[in-house]
């Protein structure tokens, strides 16, 4: 028996504990998730929020975790691992979106500054909602205050609210991807900070549409954040990760591509 919970010591590696969904197809994710952080060399742990019947084609059902389960799974975890960063993705349902929030406020109480990326995901790759109005409603309330990290595309920043709201409210910084809102050659991604701080990455749009872009990106964030980046940098080369991910996408199914986030 220890004095303290093991999620106290120092002395621990830490993980990076993921909240998501589980996507059969494997391109989007816990298993983004889990393969981008592998690939950059952070242990990993998850919670599963929602199951979704889904492949690069479309998207058939998503079933919520049940909160009872996902809130035994989390406490019989943090009495034994050390968090190093938290990643939230589909969220499945408001219950579970508010069971993510205890879990951050509770590792918070001890770890101030924990790292927290929410990459809110309102629909999926392949078209599909995967949020209703309750789970944006926790998201708005709760989550997107306590994020250290927000990574909404263009399409979900719409849904929620303006970028200096979400800022004014809590959410330290934000990074508004531009992959769904612009056709040019050239996408640009706008990280927005504390006083007003504006970085901007300009990459060359890649051809082709992705499963699991996004979760590749939030995790990536997660996995640097966890190794002490700060939070410009953790973002730079999170892009420059998921840029080479989707460089070397493959075609598994008949749809969108797969991004490859094999150790290299
Ligand atoms: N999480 C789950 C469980 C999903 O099924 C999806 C998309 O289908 C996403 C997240 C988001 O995918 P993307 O990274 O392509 O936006």
């Amino acid at each position: 028996m220890q004095d303290k919970p093991a999620t106290h010591s120092p002395t621990r590696p830490g993980v990076v504990l993921c909240l998501s969904g589980h996507d059969p197809s494997g391109g989007a994710g816990v298993q983004a998730d889990i393969e981008a952080l592998l690939a950059l060399g952070q242990p990993s742990a998850s919670l599963i929020t929602c199951l979704t019947a889904q492949n690069s084609q479309r998207l058939g059902s998503m079933q919520a975790a049940d909160p009872g389960r996902f809130r035994e799974q989390a406490d019989i975890l943090l009495e034994d691992m050390h968090i190093s960063a938290i990643k939230l993705g589909a969220l499945g349902s408001s219950d579970i979106a508010r069971e993510a929030a205890n879990i951050i406020r509770q590792l918070r109480a001890d770890q101030p500054t924990l790292p927290v990326v929410v990459d809110p995901v309102l629909v999926a790759a392949s078209g599909g909602k995967l949020a209703d109005d309750a789970v944006i409603e926790v998201l708005l309330e709760d989550l997107l205050p306590l994020a250290s990290l927000a990574t909404p595309n263009h399409s979900e920043a719409q849904q929620l609210q303006p970028p200096e709201v979400l800022l004014a409210n809590g959410c330290q910084w934000l990074l508004l991807t531009d992959t769904d809102s612009s056709t040019g050659a050239t996408i640009t991604h706008q990280l927005q900070g504390p006083d007003a701080t504006l970085h901007s990455f300009n990459l060359p749009r890649l051809p082709g549409i992705y499963h699991g872009s996004g979760c590749t990106l939030a995790s990536a964030c997660a996995g640097y954040l966890a190794l002490g980046e700060t939070v410009p940098e953790a973002v730079r080369k999170a892009l420059d990760f998921t840029r080479r991910s989707l460089e070397q996408a493959r075609d598994l199914g008949h749809g969108q591509r797969f991004p490859n986030r094999s150790p290299r």
